[in-house]
């Protein structure tokens, strides 16, 4: 895209755009080697390259932040040495380098964020932010509301006990259980440990929310991008 000199070297966050126009009228500024004095030139800074002082200018990449609903069978780091799926194998189009904000196991399916934006991810990922995930748990056997309730007030694992939890049986079929479960904390397997340490195992985990976000519209393996309001929630 062509634009004004000076605001191409205010993007690259070098001077104010009226700074740059001091820049280039004291012939600070070279555009593919050739120094530039006129203020109204348009220049693509993908293509060109420019210079002030000699140095040439970088950008930092856009900010993009999309919610895809990860399939089983895909991990949830930007790249694996054994060659194995990742999740950013499901959103090719995507140019900037993005990475997973968390982790999902391996063989659990669901929300996950995927960005650029570090601070975002730092923020989002330190427990003192307490930012509810919600999942769906299958499990067996059918847990009994007295152990449901060990994991409402918050139960022992080998690192530490759980915050309390906000837990409802959704659904229980002959042998198994839907348990919806909301956390904030983030630890390892920390759902399949939950219930582990109740006594029942789980069979398939899905998270369905994370904050107020939801997979609503995003079908298994598809992914959309955050509306402007959205990220400014997740600030
Ligand atoms: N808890 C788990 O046990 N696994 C996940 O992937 C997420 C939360």
């Amino acid at each position: 895209m062509e634009e004004r000199l000076q605001k191409i070297i205010a993007k690259a966050g070098i001077a104010s755009r009226r700074a740059a126009e001091g820049l280039i009228l004291a012939g600070r500024v070279t555009v593919d080697g050739k120094t530039i004095t006129e203020l109204g030139g348009k220049y693509d800074s993908s293509r060109q390259h420019i210079c002030v002082d000699g140095k040439p200018l970088t950008f930092a990449e856009e900010k993009v932040y999309f919610l895809l609903n990860k399939p089983k069978g895909y991990l949830s780091t930007a790249k694996d040495e054994r060659g194995r799926r990742t999740v950013l194998d499901l959103l090719p189009e995507v140019k900037e380098r993005v990475y997973p904000l968390g982790r999902l196991d391996n063989n659990t399916e669901g929300l996950l964020l995927i960005s650029n934006d570090g601070n975002l991810m730092n923020g989002l990922l330190h427990p003192r932010y307490k930012v509810n995930k919600t999942y769906i748990a299958r499990v067996a056997p059918i847990p009994t509301e007295n152990a449901l309730d060990k994991l409402r007030q918050g139960i022992h694992l080998e690192d530490g006990l759980t915050a309390p939890a906000v837990v409802k049986l959704s659904d229980t079929a002959e042998d198994e259980a839907k348990v919806e479960i909301t956390i904030h904390e983030g630890r390892n397997r920390q759902v399949r440990r939950m219930f582990a340490a109740i006594g029942s195992d789980v069979r398939a985990l899905k998270r369905v929310k994370f904050a107020s976000l939801t997979l609503t519209g995003v079908k298994r393996g598809h992914y959309r991008p955050l509306t402007d309001a959205e990220v400014a929630e997740l600030y």
